[in-house]
Parts: structure tokens; C-alpha cells; sequence
């Protein structure tokens, strides 16, 4: 069993305020006439989704995707897979694209080349949490709520072998080997 350390980056405070301010940028740049089609990225942006459509206050229809590089581990492969395909078709629709969090790229450049191809009227991405440090795929993002220092982060969506997800904070995690009968300090509690 492994023993993980939690260092809290953002605070559940911090985090609503960020969703605040993306709303209000969001709402600027889009009318009120046709809804705005919300295509989250599963399964990290699921609370970021909720929380981000709730505080648009705009006519939004939504729908998910399930794009990911990352296995159990803390390392993207690099390889997309597609594991859940869109529901409803995004042509001539205003689409963004909400992820929870922007790593080498590769995951949102997929991304947004898979929603083109279905001809939206408009495509714009909006991601929570942006890691710039290790960018390898040059990838627009239209909207950032926190840019973070290169940490792999849990909470609020966001899983660590699909634990911690339930955070209502973003907690940057380290993950060593328990020692035979020894005790991690602060392990399983945010510092
Ligand atoms: P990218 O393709 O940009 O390298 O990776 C994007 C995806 O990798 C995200 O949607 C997310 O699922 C996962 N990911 C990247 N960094 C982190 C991280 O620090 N923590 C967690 N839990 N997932 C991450």
C-alpha cells in the first residue's frame, strides 16, 4: 500500500472564486441567443463542469467526452484513447470545451481536432487548471482559471487512481512506498 502526502494548492474558496471569474469572461464573449454547448472532458471535469454551468447564468446544453492519455500512474503515455464518444452532433453549435486540467497538450489538441471535424460554428476551450511548464503540444486555451507549478494534482475531479476525486480542494500529491508497518505523516489529510 502506498502512503500519499497532500499539499493544498487551491482551496475550496479559491476555486469558486476562479469559476466566478471564467463565467463572467466566458458570458462576455457569447451571446444569449443560442445555447452555449458545454462539452466537458471526462472524468476530471466533471465537478469543474457543474459548478462552471451553473455560474454561467447563459442557455447551455452539455455533453461529455472521454479522451485520456493518463493510466494509473502520474505519466501521461502520450497515446489518446477515445474512450467515450460525444452524444450529440456539435455541428453549428457554439461549442467550448471544458477540462479540468492542461498537461503536455496532447489531450486537448486530440481534442479539439475531433470536435472540429463535426463542423461547430465556434470552438473555444476552457480549462481549470493549466501546467505550462510541460507543454509539448502547443494547444490555444481560451480560458485558464489557475495556472499551477509542474505537480501532479488531485481533488475536485481530479483522481489519483481513482481516489481523491471527492476533494473540494486541489492538493498537489506525493506518492512514495509505505515502509513495512510505518506511518506516512499527513498522510490522507491536506497540509
Ligand atoms: P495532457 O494530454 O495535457 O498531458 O493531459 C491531460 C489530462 O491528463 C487531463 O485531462 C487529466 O486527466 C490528466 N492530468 C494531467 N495532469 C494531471 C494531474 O496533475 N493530476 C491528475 N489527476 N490528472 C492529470
Amino acid at each position: 500500500m502506498d502512503a500519499a502526502t497532500q499539499t493544498v494548492l487551491l482551496t475550496a474558496n479559491q476555486i469558486a472564486g476562479g469559476v466566478s471569474r471564467l463565467a463572467a469572461e466566458i458570458r462576455r464573449d457569447y451571446a444569449e441567443d443560442a445555447p452555449l454547448h458545454l462539452v466537458a472532458v471526462l472524468t476530471g471535469g466533471w465537478i469543474f463542469l457543474a459548478d462552471l454551468a451553473r455560474a454561467l447564468a447563459l442557455p447551455v446544453t452539455i455533453d461529455f467526452v472521454d479522451a485520456s492519455s493518463y493510466g494509473a500512474n502520474q505519466h501521461s503515455s502520450g497515446i489518446i484513447r477515445l474512450r467515450h464518444a460525444l452524444r450529440l452532433p456539435v455541428q453549428n453549435r457554439d461549442v467550448l470545451l471544458v477540462e479540468d486540467i492542461v498537461d503536455t497538450g496532447a489531450t486537448l489538441a486530440w481534442l479539439l481536432n475531433h470536435v472540429r471535424a463535426g463542423r461547430p460554428r465556434s470552438l473555444r476551450t476552457v480549462a481549470l487548471l493549466d501546467k505550462p511548464s510541460r507543454r509539448a503540444v502547443d494547444t490555444p486555451l481560451d480560458y485558464v482559471g489557475f495556472t499551477i507549478p509542474d505537480r501532479f494534482v488531485v481533488g475536485y475531479g481530479l483522481d489519483h487512481d481513482e481516489q481523491f476525486r471527492h476533494l473540494p480542494y486541489v492538493a498537489a500529491l506525493d506518492v512514495r512506498p509505505r515502509s513495512a508497518g510505518g506511518q506516512t505523516p499527513g498522510d490522507g489529510q491536506p497540509s
